[in-house]
């Protein structure tokens, strides 16, 4: 059983490191910032366009590095898309912990527990530090972005 559920991760993670969802870039961002994770040579720009109630109307990103960063930036532009920046900041929070293990699990009404869950398929890298900079550089890049900073590093 776990083996099989190791593999449905690991199929998600292929996919969505080999095609990358909003893969793109937002001609009319308002936000973009780029981000590198040096320890494994991950690369990316994220862009962003916030709307009318701090809504998230676009969000994408382009560059190159790992399946892991590919596939958690992916998944991330899928999950933000048409979220506040309030709920996006929430949900990385939550991923956040689960990633690294610290913290405390908060029970955030701003978070779908179906988001997180999708998530989940990532959480495997709790065992490799070096890996949760890979998984969280996206986001960590999506803050860089929504706050008007130009650079993201997850070192
Ligand atoms: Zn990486």
């Amino acid at each position: 059983m776990m083996d099989e559920l190791r593999e449905l991760y690991q199929e998600v993670i292929l996919d969505h490191g080999k095609n990358p969802r909003n893969f793109r870039d937002v001609e009319d961002a308002t936000g973009h910032a780029h981000g590198k994770n040096p320890l494994c040579g991950d690369q990316l720009v994220v862009y962003l366009k916030v709307g009318q109630g701090n809504v998230i109307q676009d969000v994408s990103f382009v560059g190159k590095g790992c399946a892991i960063s590919v596939a958690s930036a992916s998944m991330m532009t899928e999950l933000v898309m048409g979220k506040t920046v309030e709920q996006a900041h929430a949900l990385f929070e939550r991923f956040h912990q689960m990633c690294t293990g610290e913290g405390e699990a908060i029970d955030d009404a701003d978070v779908d527990p179906d988001d997180l869950e999708k998530l989940t398929v990532l959480s495997g890298v709790r065992a490799f530090p070096v890996r949760v900079k890979c998984a969280t550089l996206a986001w960590h890049t999506l803050n860089a972005a929504i706050e008007g900073k130009e650079e993201s590093s997850s070192e």
